[in-house]
């Protein structure tokens, strides 16, 4: 991330919502937003919505515009971009060992893609705020009791009991703190030189050997080794190596903080929301008419938005003429998550009609979210070979209609995680039991991302 930036914001007045809103960053409060919480003490939420308005921002607007240029080139095909992490973060879970296992996961992914596809990867995180999660019910029932479902870290805890369950405004800004220092030791990581792709080999350290991915990434690592001794003897400077850009992503779900964490960057007049570099809108809140879409289209940030498999064309226009109606490139990401059994079905067609009218927006696969299963031992969980299978389908998919297959959108962790089945070790029902750590969605743990990663390059390249 680039350092010369402008870091200068006025407010944008979320404490004094009296003020008028010239940018109509409130209007959403009219339109019923769906998956807010129920907080009872009005008197707290004010509290903290002040506190929040004037905490400094996370990211600079600068930093979001260079990201639009970056999205921008994926959308061509110059570059691919690579987004990865937890479906939920969690504040216990904000370690210096946990982070760094992410981002270094992700990065040996964009090792391989880089390597193996001759593309630049951008590369971004499910982190440093991906802290709210959409429910599909309310309320959770266990041995005949009934509490308020877990929406994620920003609003209550997992723990099932109620004071536990409580919607907590105070939560919000916890989640801005937790998000700065996740967001500080991702921006240490990266520009500091653990990222430089001089310790390729060092990433992989302490896995092991027997294992298939490992090994052919050891394989690749020596590839690129050989790669940049040569260049070294060729006298090429390796300071640019020293750091790498790394975004920080979220759904943008609870309205109330996303708000609060908007301002007006000095350079353009234009409102930013600082809570981090992208935000998309899920698949259970881009209503045409809702209070997310209504909110995103007031923000300069590129912006995502998940697309299901019952996403209609006539939809899909509308969206982007609502949210990017100047069509400026890499404003706009559509996140297909169609499913491993539909998505050669679907889209294709939507790429046919929609595509050649937005020939700037990116197509980004998520392969996670229309392969959920219930396995028979109770585990919320997804098949590796249908992610794997939606992930074949969605570059079919764009080779069918002749357009541009821009990245990948999936959850993961770094750990030694036995949440997904299948991959090169095997993970079964019985074997899901013994690492199953996530709190909401199932993620692919360091081997099952890596094994990912080569076949992405595969169909990058073929
Ligand atoms: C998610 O990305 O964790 C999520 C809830 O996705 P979707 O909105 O696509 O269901
Ligand atoms: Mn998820």
């Amino acid at each position: 991330m680039s350092l010369s930036i402008d870091p200068v914001f006025h407010s944008a007045d979320a404490a004094s919502p009296r003020i008028e809103d010239h940018h109509g960053l409130d209007r959403w409060r009219e339109l019923a937003p769906k998956q807010q919480p129920t907080y009872l003490d009005e008197a707290e939420v004010e509290r903290v919505r002040s506190e929040l308005s004037s905490v400094p921002p996370l990211i600079f607007a600068g930093e979001a515009d260079l990201l639009k240029k970056r999205i921008a080139d994926a959308s061509r095909g110059e570059a691919f971009l690579l987004a990865g992490g937890d479906c939920a973060e969690t504040f216990a879970d904000a370690t210096a060992d946990k982070i760094r296992n992410r981002v270094r996961t992700v990065l040996q992914m964009a090792a391989v893609l880089t390597y193996g596809a001759s593309m630049p990867v951008v590369k971004m995180g499910r982190m440093a705020g991906q802290f709210a999660k959409p429910r599909s019910s309310d309320e959770e029932t266990r041995d005949g009791v009934t509490l308020p479902s877990y929406r994620g870290d920003i609003v209550n805890e997992h723990a099932f009991t109620p004071e536990a369950r409580a919607h907590d405004p105070r939560r919000l800004l916890q989640a801005y703190h937790v998000s700065s220092s996740t967001l500080n030791l991702i921006r240490a990581f990266t520009q500091g030189g653990f990222a430089d792709l001089r310790l390729v080999h060092e990433w992989n350290r302490g896995f092991l050997a027997n294992n298939p991915n490992y090994h052919r990434y050891e394989q690749l690592a020596k590839e690129i080794d050989r790669a940049l001794k040569f260049m070294d003897a060729c006298g090429v400077d390796f300071e640019a190596l020293r750091s790498v850009e790394f975004f920080a992503a979220h759904e943008a779900l609870l309205l109330e903080y996303e708000r609060a964490l908007t301002r007006i960057d000095s350079r353009t007049g234009k409102p930013y929301d600082v809570s981090g570099h992208y935000l998309w809108i899920g698949e259970r809140t881009r209503d045409i008419d809702g209070a997310h879409v209504d909110f995103l289209s007031r923000v300069s940030n590129p912006i995502g938005i998940k697309l299901g498999p019952n996403a209609d064309p006539d939809t899909v226009l509308r969206l982007a003429e609502k949210l990017d109606p100047e069509g400026e490139p890499g404003r706009l990401s559509f996140i297909t998550r169609m499913g491993a059994g539909v998505i050669r079905d679907r889209l294709p067609e939507l790429l046919r009609t929609v595509a050649p009218q937005l020939p700037h927006v990116a197509w980004v696969c998520d392969p996670m979210h229309g392969n959920t299963i219930t396995s028979a031992t109770g585990y919320k969980t997804r098949r590796f070979e249908d992610v794997m299978d939606e992930v074949t389908g969605f570059f079919e998919s764009h080779r069918e209609a002749g357009t541009v297959p821009a990245g990948l959108h999936v959850e993961l962790t770094g750990d030694d995680v036995t949440e997904v089945l299948g991959g090169s070790n095997e993970i079964d029902e019985e074997g899901l039991r013994r690492r199953y750590l996530t709190l909401v969605d199932p993620r692919l743990n360091h081997d099952q991302s890596l094994e990912m990663a080569f076949l992405v390059a595969e169909q990058l390249s073929a």
